[in-house]
């Protein structure tokens, strides 16, 4: 049986251009704004809910634990479905130090919907799943039924979200609002989910030869391994989905340090802003489009899938500065 969804995204999303965005990327790039799949919800990351959403409901549960770093647009996107559909949230947050982290952003806007934050430290975030399978038989023990959902949504059950989106653009193209064909798919990557739900949703529609993941922590063997155990687990759950067209991942425009951009990527994002109006995000959309932009072989037809994440730009206020 097909893996039931959840209506939780407006689609499908638009698919934009501008001359400007060309120029500065220097090739044809073709936006499809998953930046625009909600309200507060917005991004990438409610695409795999309707799926996981639906599979929480289906099992009974009555709250719902995930995971991220600080500012993670997953986190803040899940405490807001999961309250939309009467589910409470507890949320694992990855922090140095607690009183570090600013109220802002995603943060503020997970704290609005009455989650529950934990935070925890790398050291234990790097036990993530474990911590929260423990919670949840702990909570058993109480009576309350939770669903663990892993970080970013990413596993084969969510990836089918990203499987579904590549459909849709498939029948935009069909309705004459893009191309038929792409040389390739470009994202961003941080939990593999998307990424690997594109290239899933290529070999089923041969929109493109191929995709290309921005990675933005990590790096791309470690990505290979995340990606593959996906692949695996979503075909199980869809075994007429054929073969993922080639992923290939890009490690080398993480820039500082996760979450952190170089002056280059600043600037990079500060133009697309003024010359375009399109709004991208520091951790993740920003340095995959300026990656793209600094190819030496780039794709000469690119659909780049601009995820969203603008409660984190809005977190780092302080970073954009204007220099006096
Ligand atoms: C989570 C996220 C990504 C990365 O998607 P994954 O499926 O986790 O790899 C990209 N962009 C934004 C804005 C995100 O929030």
């Amino acid at each position: 049986m097909l893996p039931s969804r959840v209506h939780l995204a407006h689609l499908p999303t638009p698919i934009w251009r501008h001359d400007a965005l060309d120029e500065l990327v220097g090739t044809e790039v073709w936006v499809k704004r998953d930046d625009m799949t909600g309200g507060a919800e917005a991004g990438n990351k409610i695409r795999k809910l309707e799926f996981l959403l639906a599979d929480a409901l289906a099992q009974g549960a009555d709250m719902v634990m995930t995971c991220g770093a600080a500012q993670s647009n997953h986190a803040r996107a899940t405490a807001l479905v999961a309250r939309q559909y009467k589910l409470d949230c507890w949320l694992f947050l990855r922090v140095r130090d607690s009183a570090d982290e600013a109220r802002l952003g995603n943060l503020m806007l997970s704290k609005l919907t009455g989650a529950a934050v934990h935070f925890i430290s790398p050291a234990q975030y790097a036990e993530r799943q474990e911590l929260m399978q423990q919670a949840a038989a702990q909570q058993a023990r109480a009576g309350r039924q939770a669903y663990v959902i892993p970080e970013g949504g990413s596993n084969g059950l969510g990836a089918l979200g990203y499987v579904e989106a590549m459909r849709e653009v498939h029948e935009q193209a069909q309705l004459g609002l893009a191309p038929k064909q792409f040389d390739c798919v470009v994202c961003a990557c941080g939990s593999g989910g998307t990424a690997a739900g594109i290239a899933l949703g290529l070999g089923l529609t041969g929109l493109a030869p191929k995709a290309l993941a921005f990675a933005v922590c990590d790096d791309s063997a470690y990505f290979d391994r995340v990606c593959a155990e996906i692949f695996k687990q979503a075909r199980a759950l869809r075994p007429e989905l054929p073969e993922p067209a080639p992923l290939e991942l890009n490690d080398r425009h993480q820039g500082p340090a996760y979450g952190i951009m170089s002056d280059e990527q600043k600037d990079f994002l500060q133009d697309v802003a003024a010359r375009c109006g399109l709004i991208l995000d520091p951790v993740y959309s920003g340095k995959a489009l300026y990656g793209l932009s600094r190819l030496d072989q780039k794709p000469k037809r690119a659909l780049f899938i601009h995820t969203g994440g603008l409660p984190g730009l809005l977190a780092q206020a302080q970073a954009f500065e204007p220099p006096v």
